[in-house]
C-alpha cells in the first residue's frame, strides 16, 4: 500500500478464509484512522465465521483502542452487492471441497484458489475482458489450477486480456513462463494495477 501510494481504500472483499488471504487484515487499521471510518469487509458466511475465530479482538464486546475496525457484510455467490456506484457479483468456484468467491465488476472478474468452476457459475462470467486466475504450478495440485488448467478455463472464458495470478516458486521463472504463454495471457506482477 505504501509502495503504491494507496491512499484510500474503499472496501476488502475477501475471497475465502486460508490464512494468505487474510492475515493482512490488520493492516486496515491505517485506513481507518485516515478516513475515520470503519472499514467494510463483503464475505461469506463461513469466512465471516473464520474472521471472528482468526481476529477476535476485532470482534470483542469490550472496545479495545487500536484494533482493526471493520464493518462485516455477508455476501454470497449469484447475489450482487453495491459498493459505493459499482455491482460485484460474487461466483463460486471450488478450491478442492472447499467454496471459494471469485468477484466480477462490470467486465473485470477476478479468481483466485480454484480448482473447479461449475457450469452456472461460468454463465456468471462469461463476457468477460479481462479475467486474472489462479495458476499455481505445473504439477497437479488438489486444490489449485495448474498452468495447464488455468489456460484451458481462459480458453472457455475467451476474455481479450488474462492475469495468471497466485503463482507457487514451482512454476519457474518469470521471464521463462512469460514466454510460453498463448497471445493475452500475462503473468500478473507486484504492482500491477488494472483499470476496470
Ligand atoms: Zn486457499
Ligand atoms: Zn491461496
Amino acid at each position: 500500500m505504501l509502495r503504491q501510494n494507496v491512499r484510500e481504500l474503499d472496501a476488502v472483499l475477501l475471497t475465502h478464509s486460508h490464512k494468505d488471504h487474510i492475515a493482512g487484515l490488520d493492516d486496515v487499521r491505517a485506513f481507518n484512522f485516515k478516513q475515520e471510518r470503519n472499514m467494510p469487509i463483503y464475505a461469506s458466511e463461513d469466512t465471516i465465521t473464520a474472521l471472528k475465530r482468526e481476529f477476535y479482538y476485532a470482534f470483542s464486546d469490550v472496545y479495545y483502542p487500536g484494533i482493526p475496525r471493520l464493518e462485516v457484510h455477508a455476501i454470497r455467490a449469484g447475489e450482487s452487492f453495491w459498493i459505493k456506484d459499482i455491482s460485484v457479483m460474487p461466483v463460486q468456484v471450488m478450491h478442492h471441497k472447499m467454496p471459494v468467491l471469485g468477484f466480477r465488476i462490470a467486465d473485470f472478474t477476478y479468481i483466485t484458489d480454484a480448482k473447479t468452476v461449475d457450469k452456472e457459475n461460468k454463465k456468471l462470467i462469461e463476457g468477460t475482458n479481462t479475467l486474472v486466475v489462479n495458476c499455481l504450478q505445473e504439477d497437479p495440485h488438489l486444490s489449485h489450477f495448474t498452468l495447464e488448467e488455468a489456460l484451458d478455463f481462459i480458453n472457455q472464458i475467451k476474455p481479450e486480456k488474462a492475469y495468471l495470478t497466485h503463482i507457487s516458486h514451482r512454476l519457474g521463472l518469470h521471464k521463462n513462463i512469460q514466454k510460453r504463454l498463448p497471445e493475452g495471457v500475462e503473468v500478473a506482477s507486484d504492482g500491477l494495477v488494472i483499470n476496470i
